[in-house]
């Protein structure tokens, strides 16, 4: 079926199964089935990360009989949440890498591929290396891929010169070497995307732990932010401690001043603004646009660039039985983060249990915290509650750090992010 006979015919379909899921219809037919002897129901999860690894992970760990099969091309995930630690010097990149055996152990299915392509009406998955698997639920969290149309003369090429670090792993090594090469009083720039895009908060987390190891290792240098916005989260905190700590390495630089970064010059190490002017530096991080992994088109799950959601379940509105969460979903205000990903992870999970099983049904409740590296043994976070409402996920409450707050609540934000970071980990990747 041609691309866009499949997206119209899965916007139908999607019609339809929405109107079912919000009017409480959703069991499937391995729920009447039980016990009939017929095969046993096949949940199909493509991506192994935040979202992807905990709905495998919640799923077998509360409903045995489901067969799930995780595909994801990477033998060992390396997470972006925590990488502005590897880039600042506060942390190894070999304690963001977690293998699946801790998934296979309880049973999932774990295939190390790369999903190309999705058949809605068959209901199948085809492999990069060939062969289909049919699923009776599929779940999307394939996370990002980098725009890189949206900034002239950039380019997967030109991000070996320019990184953008916004996936983990060579990216982040990458921007970490080009800081330890740089000269003593060299200009680093940080481009930041306008909304939506990965993980509001990091880019200026990452700028605060870029100029934490300018002050120590290179003060003759400086950090500017280019940044295509006018506001950014936490800003109120991140102002406060480049004021207090960063005064000269650290000079962030709205988007109403000049339009964002929309071109970049890689032979000349320098970027040019909307407005026009241009820029030369010695360390270049572009942090492009985004938008959700192109298997999430393929399916028939985008409108524009993300993919809409029913905010009770994560099923997508537009194809029937897939769901799709983190980074890819369109989650409203909560943010594309591995914190949302985790929470929206147990939903999806329960939903998909509750359909093919008939297992009971909670209602939705979601979180995220998130918290940001400032210094040694200083960190900030805020987080926020949230519900399903009719059409969207609805905030319901938020917390946020304070300015001027005690040197004891920082450092024990900090602890409490080590923490989280062992549970989610250990969340994802069932490390028991
Ligand atoms: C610098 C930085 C710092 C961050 N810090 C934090 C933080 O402190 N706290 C926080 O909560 N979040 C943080 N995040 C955000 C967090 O990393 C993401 O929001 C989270 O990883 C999203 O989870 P996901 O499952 O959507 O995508 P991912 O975790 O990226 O997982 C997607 C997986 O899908 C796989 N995949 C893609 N396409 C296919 C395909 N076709 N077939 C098979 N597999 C496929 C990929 O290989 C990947 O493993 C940070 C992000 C960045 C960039």
């Amino acid at each position: 079926m041609a691309d866009l006979d499949r997206r119209s015919f899965n916007r139908l379909l999607g019609t339809v199964v929405a109107a079912g899921l919000t009017s409480g219809v959703g069991i499937t037919q391995f729920a009447s089935a039980k016990g009939k002897g017929k095969a046993r129901a096949r949940v199909v999860i493509v991506g192994g990360g935040a979202g992807g690894a905990s709905v495998a992970h919640h799923i077998k760990k509360n409903s045995k009989k489901i067969d799930v099969t995780l595909i994801e091309p990477s033998a060992t995930y390396t997470s972006c949440f925590f990488s502005n630690h590897f880039i600042g010097g506060f942390r190894s990149m070999n304690s963001l890498r977690h293998n699946y055996d801790g998934l296979k152990k309880i049973g999932v299915n774990v295939i190390h591929d790369f999903a190309n392509d999705i058949d809605p009406e068959k209901k199948t998955v085809s492999l990069k290396a060939g062969g289909d698997i049919s699923y009776d639920k599929l779940v999307l969290s394939p996370g990002i891929d980098i725009n890189y149309e949206a900034v002239e003369g950039y380019s997967e090429d030109v991000a070996k010169i320019m990184p953008h670090a916004w996936v983990a792993g060579a990216q982040a090594e990458n921007l970490r070497q080009q800081l330890l090469d740089m000269k003593d009083g060299g200009i680093v720039v940080i481009s930041a995307p306008g909304n939506p895009y990965r993980c509001p908060s990091a880019p200026y987390e990452r700028a605060t732990l870029i100029a934490h190891y300018l002050k120590h290792y290179k003060p003759a240098s400086k950090l500017i932010i280019l940044d295509s916005k006018s506001l950014f989260p936490q800003m109120e905190l991140f102002e406060e401690v480049w004021n207090a700590e960063y005064k000269d390495y650290v000079e962030w630089i709205p988007g109403d001043k000049h339009g964002g970064v929309v071109k970049v010059i890689a032979n000349e190490m320098s970027v040019v603004t909307r407005n026009g002017d241009k820029m030369k530096a010695d360390v270049v991080n572009i942090i492009p646009p985004q938008r959700a992994s192109v298997i999430a088109a393929r399916a028939g799950c985008t409108d524009g660039d993300w993919c809409p959601i029913m905010p009770d379940s994560f099923a997508s509105k537009l194809v029937p039985d897939i769901f799709v969460l983190g980074d890819a979903a369109t989650a409203n205000n909560m943010p594309k983060s591995a914190s949302s990903a985790n929470s929206q992870a147990q939903i999806v999970a329960n939903a998909i249990a509750a359909q093919l099983t008939g297992r009971k049904l909670f209602p939705p409740r979601y979180r995220d915290t998130s918290w940001s590296l400032l210094s040694t043994n200083n960190a900030i976070k805020s987080g926020a509650s949230y519900t399903a409402g009719k059409e969207l996920v609805e905030q319901r409450t938020s917390f946020i750090s304070d300015v001027k707050e005690d040197k004891r609540v920082r450092a024990n934000n900090f602890k409490e992010s080590l923490k989280w970071y062992d549970e989610i980990t250990g969340d994802m990747f069932a490390k028991g």
